[in-house]
């Protein structure tokens, strides 16, 4: 899953205002943040390879740091520690960065095919394999974000005319951005290519995120 984590991010904003959603948008992609490295380091292993579901050309097939369920749990653990004794050190906030970065582990189970192992174990993996179909996996990430987009703009209020519009013209953005990542052509970049346009990505959307938030309280 791509844009569709970042509902988490507009969601969770709603039980914790003093978080900044930019933290909320690196939050949600956290463990994608780390596989990419962690490919290019051959320590977690993709293959490309064309069409290998209708929505991504991805095998993956080994990535236990970053997409088992045991170690997304301790990273949501890591991330609570961090926010409640290191910065910030609100318990509120601290569960919900917490709450973000073990969301990408659920949306990642919708989609994915059966590759999310329990932990280093290859014999049990799980994934609800919507990506076998393009169109349910796009609806399944509008509607997720368009709905989130809702009760964050529920829930702040603008205080300039970037803040009225600035997020939903955002978001339009990203589900654009989905269509070409969904239904646009085989690039067949290499995993270099595929690792530095995924981070330079979340970066920038999270630096978008983050100062689009600052127009809204
Ligand atoms: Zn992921």
């Amino acid at each position: 899953m791509f844009v569709g984590h970042y509902a988490a991010s507009l969601a969770l904003k709603r039980f914790e205002n003093r978080v900044s959603l930019g933290v909320l948008f690196l939050a949600v992609q956290f463990v994608d943040i780390l596989f990419f490295p962690l490919v290019l380091l051959g320590i977690e292993r993709v293959n490309i390879v064309e069409s290998f579901t209708q929505s991504t050309h991805f095998e993956l097939e080994y990535m236990p740091f970053t997409h088992s369920l045991v170690a997304s749990t301790l990273w949501a653990i890591a991330a609570y520690g961090l926010f409640r004794w290191v910065v910030v050190k609100k318990q509120s906030v601290a569960i919900v960065v917490a709450l973000a970065v073990f969301s990408h582990w659920l949306l990642d189970l919708m989609v994915h095919t059966p590759d999310l192992p329990l932990w280093s174990d290859t014999s049990v993996k799980l994934g609800f394999g919507l990506w076998n179909n393009a169109i349910a996996t796009y609806a399944l990430e509008a509607v997720i974000l368009l709905a989130a987009l809702w009760v964050y703009l529920r829930s702040t209020s603008p205080m300039t005319a970037v803040g009225k519009y600035g997020m939903t013209v955002f978001v339009i953005f990203l589900l654009l951005a989905n269509i070409a990542n969904i239904f646009g052509p085989f690039q067949g970049d290499s995993k270099v290519v595929m690792a530095i346009s995924a981070l330079a990505s979340y970066f920038v959307f999270a630096a978008v995120a983050y100062w689009l938030d600052t127009k809204r309280r």
